[in-house]
């Protein structure tokens, strides 16, 4: 099935249909996406840098 990179626009194909908050790497940009829904539509959404500290 193919999505849509919310990122960059590109099409992400899968070979199966995901699962809620999977994460999905887009290989036109890199950005990791997760599966925010899968019913009725599928919605990516683009994950945050997150657990690293970038303020020190
Ligand atoms: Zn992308």
């Amino acid at each position: 099935m193919k999505l849509i990179c919310p990122e960059c626009g590109a099409e992400i194909i899968l070979e199966d249909k995901p699962v809620e908050n999977e994460i999905v790497e887009c290989s036109e940009c890199g950005a990791q996406l997760v599966v925010k829904q899968v019913n009725p539509e599928i919605i990516l959404e683009v994950l945050e840098d997150i657990g690293e500290d970038w303020g020190e």
